[in-house]
């Protein structure tokens, strides 16, 4: 097959692009490189099955041309990190709403099966023990950067889900909840890179609120076979799946281990939500995924545990020292 990658040169698409390449298929990835790496796809280039296209997913033509020569889309273009939607709100909202109708528009033009990713944002402040694809959303106003990131990916999810149901498109969609491991950037906030490399230099390492909040962190490998096993199943076509780990830590714990880990002398510091966001920011207390019917489905299963990932992350940064 011959699939394209929007957002190609993002942490997890390269990923899924080695992936989907190492399976045979070709890769067309799609970037404007506005928070993508060139250095996270330079190893693809030259290529003979991988092609990187310079665009944005908000330029039509640009959209239609490379959709048209492809089978098969994966459409992983969006703001990303809780500090790039707290600091740039319209331009997230623009790629993640008007990006995101002009792939559909196109997907369904071809009549090209799609998969988008969608967020675990989307469950927003819901603290259940495990959170069910058919559980609720509880939302804080829209006017609060971090819930209209939720509106944003709700529009994405309704507008893949009406494709599909109207016009017979075969779309589906993945909920990621923290995907992490090597060629994650903490420019945008995301956790583990940022603690690294705080460990590595022995700077504190900074731990928002009073760091009882948990998080599960799948490895991104375990991810992008998941999504590739997605896309090829007719009964993923139309429905919503959860992905990511259960296993569940506190960011506090989160600290100490990478600390540890990595061998460092980082003492670890507490800052206040409202200096690390902005002021009247909510963090989720607990995200934890049910991935029973991505299980049952495609047999997906996390392989490769917390410490493990944060091994592989140390690696990566200690080499860029
Ligand atoms: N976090 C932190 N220090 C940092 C960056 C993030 O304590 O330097 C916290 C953040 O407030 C959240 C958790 O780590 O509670 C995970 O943050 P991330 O941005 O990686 O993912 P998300 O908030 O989307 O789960």
């Amino acid at each position: 097959m011959r699939v394209l990658i929007t957002g190609g040169a993002g942490f997890i698409a390269s990923h899924l692009a080695d992936y989907l390449l190492e399976n045979g298929h070709s890769v067309v990835a799609l970037d404007d490189l506005s928070t993508g790496r060139h250095s996270n796809v330079e190893h693809l280039l030259g290529g003979p099955n991988f092609e990187f296209v310079l665009g944005s997913i908000l330029n039509p033509d640009v959209v239609d041309d490379v959709v048209g020569r492809c089978e098969a889309v994966f459409h992983l273009a969006a703001a990303v990190g809780v500090h790039l939607i707290v600091n740039h709100p319209l331009r997230s909202l623009a790629t993640n709403i008007r990006g995101s109708e002009i792939v559909f528009e196109k997907a369904n033009k071809y009549g090209t099966r799609v998969l988008v990713t969608s967020s675990s944002e989307i469950y927003g402040k819901n603290r259940s023990d495990r959170l069910h694809e058919d559980d609720d959303r509880i939302l804080g106003s829209p006017l609060k950067s971090r819930w209209a990131y939720s509106e944003a990916k709700a529009i994405d999810e309704i507008l893949a889900y009406t494709y599909w149901k109207e016009k017979g498109l075969p779309a589906v969609i993945v909920r990621l909840f923290n995907t992490v491991g090597p060629r994650q950037t903490g420019a945008y906030g995301m956790v583990i890179p940022r603690f690294v490399a705080q460990a590595l230099r022995n700077e504190p390492i900074t731990v928002y609120g009073d760091g009882t909040q948990t998080r599960c962190f799948c490895y991104v490998g375990d991810i992008v076979r998941a999504l590739a096993a997605l896309i090829e199943h007719p009964d993923a076509y139309g429905r919503v799946f959860n992905l990511g780990s259960d296993d569940e830590v506190s960011v506090q714990r989160l600290a100490e281990i990478v600390r540890e880990e990595a061998g460092s002398h980082s003492e670890i510091q507490n800052v206040a939500y409202e200096v690390a966001y902005e002021e009247g920011f909510e963090d989720m207390a607990r995200r934890v995924p049910d991935t029973t019917r991505a299980r049952e489905l495609v047999g997906f299963k996390p392989t490769v545990g917390l410490r493990e990932i944060i091994r592989l992350v140390i690696e990566e940064q200690s080499l860029a020292l």
